[in-house]
């Protein structure tokens, strides 16, 4: 066995310390984050819910170091409020090389994550922001479990280098956040051989093309949204990572070209070009428009109104892989599923396909969870065998991003074998 075969599993981790989103709690469980519809509360706290007996005896190794604080707070604590809390109370308990993680003969505990702490120091705001956190943290949790701002710099730098959002696939949420130990070794590339997936709380790391060297330094994962241009990828990875990235996509304008390409024929382009730069403006401040009425929640009609109306615009001058036709196109396709025009729904989530393959890969997260998306809807409101053979390539893809074990993985081919009866 040489290398990583692409759908190997390469890393399993479960979070170190975790916390399900304010806006689940009573909604989801907090230890397994499944839906249920008869949580229990805690009986103790009663700020926390389980779904039974089993999640709570699992829960509470976790749970028992916050949920007297949780009891006595006049306030309650927010999701990030109560990850960062976990982490100290766990390190003073613990202390940083317990408990541990080995991933390919690399000894992963919280003591060896990067921090960046002199970074957080250095730099006044994000000082200020950690030294107001102090104080917040210190209200809940007491004074004497809250560090001096260096140890505490390195507990949040940690936290923040190699915290998670936890998401779940089938719903396309982020419905929490943690640190996770194994997954932490990977470095970062804008075009990454491996996948991150979560099924549940536990996270999975899996090679998406052959690897060749059975080697941490060979395997990439993406810290970002892939899907933004150089330069805003390049300054997100440093805000929080603080490093530039020398991959690919970022030292070859290969990506970006298409991400801005526009349409012009040969004929006077020049003149045309002087002409779509204006028209280019307008379709970015319109997605800004765009973007903030989604933030603000404006009526979903109205921005489906919008949508159309910009999509007519761009059509005209956006190449088929422009990063604003993309971005446009993904509010459009989810407010249609929201508006259930099913129809219309497919139309602009077949829009999408392409470029998803071309960014993120023939194999990632992305495409599959996309495939499946659209295939349901196929089967329900659209044709059957466009249903198939949607759900045929999801299939294909989520064997590797996901894995056969994954329950979604597990309820498309449930689903499958269904259409094919
Ligand atoms: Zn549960
Ligand atoms: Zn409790
Ligand atoms: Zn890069």
């Amino acid at each position: 066995m040489t290398g990583y075969q692409r759908g190997e599993l390469i890393v399993c981790s479960k979070p170190y310390a975790y916390a399900l989103g304010t806006e689940y709690r009573g909604l989801r469980c907090d230890h397994c984050f499944k839906k249920c519809n008869d949580l229990k509360r805690c009986s103790q706290c009663s700020f926390v819910y389980f779904c039974d007996k089993n999640c709570q005896t699992r829960g509470w190794g976790l749970h028992k170091l916050e949920c007297k604080y949780i009891m006595n707070a006049k306030q309650k604590p927010l999701a990030s409020t109560r990850l960062i809390s976990l982490v100290l109370l766990k390190v003073k308990k613990y202390g940083l090389d317990n408990p541990f993680e080995e991933v390919l003969g690399r000894k992963m505990s919280f003591g060896t994550l990067m921090s960046h702490s002199k970074n957080i120091i250095k730099d006044k705001k994000s000082y200020q922001l950690m030294l107001i956190l102090m104080r917040e943290i210190s209200n809940y949790i007491g004074p004497a479990n809250v560090p001096d701002p260096e140890e505490f710099a390195e507990a949040y730098g940690r936290m923040r280098v190699n915290g998670f959002s936890i998401t779940d696939d089938n719903d396309s949420e982020v419905v929490g956040c943690g640190v996770y130990l194994g997954a932490a070794v990977f470095d970062h590339s804008c075009e990454p051989n491996a996948e991150v997936v979560f099924d549940g709380v536990n996270l999975y790391v899996r090679a998406k093309q052959d690897i060749p060297q059975r080697d941490i330094n060979q395997v990439f994962v993406s810290y970002i949204n892939q899907l933004q241009l150089t330069h805003s990828r390049q300054s997100a990875l440093k805000e929080l990572y603080y490093f530039r990235c020398q991959c690919i996509r970022c030292t070859t304008s290969l990506y970006d070209d298409k991400m801005l390409e526009v349409l012009i024929d040969g004929k006077e382009a020049e003149e045309q070009l002087k002409n779509i730069k204006e028209k280019l403006q307008n379709v970015k401040e319109q997605l800004k428009k765009l973007e903030k009425m989604v933030d603000q929640h404006a009526s979903l009609s109205s921005i489906e109104e919008k949508c159309r109306k910009e999509i007519e615009i761009q059509d005209q001058i956006l190449g088929k892989k422009n990063i604003y036709w993309i971005q446009t196109l993904v509010i459009a396709f989810n407010v249609c599923i929201k508006l259930k025009k099913w129809i219309d729904a497919i139309s602009f989530g077949n829009l999408l396909t392409e470029p998803y393959r071309f960014y993120y890969g023939p194999y990632s997260r992305h495409l599959g969870i996309h495939l499946f998306k659209i295939g349901k809807i196929q089967l329900y409101y659209g044709s059957p065998t466009d249903a198939k053979d949607a759900l045929k390539q999801a299939e294909n893809i989520m064997k590797v991003t996901h894995g056969e074990q994954h329950f979604l993985y597990q309820d498309l081919v449930k689903l499958l074998a269904e259409i094919q009866k």
